[in-house]
């Protein structure tokens, strides 16, 4: 099968601003952010949106949970974070490789449009 978008950041074979990685998730900047911290959460593996999760990626879905905060931190923002996964392409899903956004740095209406 063909790489996703996301595989291909991952393994830099498409350029994007990468944050922070590990051996089980990368991070990289939006490429149309919404906020002025916009970043692109995701595991290396291609897991197509988090409905096609299976119980054995409940560790690597705690991963990303985990790690997201500790981006957010990074960035300047500990506690003043928002995140987002859009679940298939009614919901505003484009890509499809699971991602997790994390935004931070203005004011976010609930609930989300
Ligand atoms: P979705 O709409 O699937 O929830 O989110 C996909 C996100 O990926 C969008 O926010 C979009 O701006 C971002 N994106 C799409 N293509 C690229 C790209 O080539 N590089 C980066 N850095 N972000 C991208």
């Amino acid at each position: 099968m063909s790489k996703t978008l996301f595989e291909k950041i991952c393994d830099r074979e498409i350029p994007a601003e990468i944050v922070y990685e590990d051996e089980l998730c990368v991070a990289f900047k939006d490429i149309h952010p919404q906020a002025p911290v916009h970043i692109q959460l995701v595991p290396r593996k291609p897991i197509t949106m988090l409905s096609n999760a299976e119980p054995s990626d409940q560790s690597l879905l705690g991963h990303l949970l985990l790690t997201a905060p500790k981006i957010a931190a990074a960035q300047g923002y500990p506690d003043a974070f928002r995140l987002a996964v859009n679940n298939g392409a009614a919901v505003g899903q484009s890509v499809f490789h699971l991602h997790v956004h994390i935004l931070a740095g203005r004011p976010f209406k609930w609930p989300p449009g």
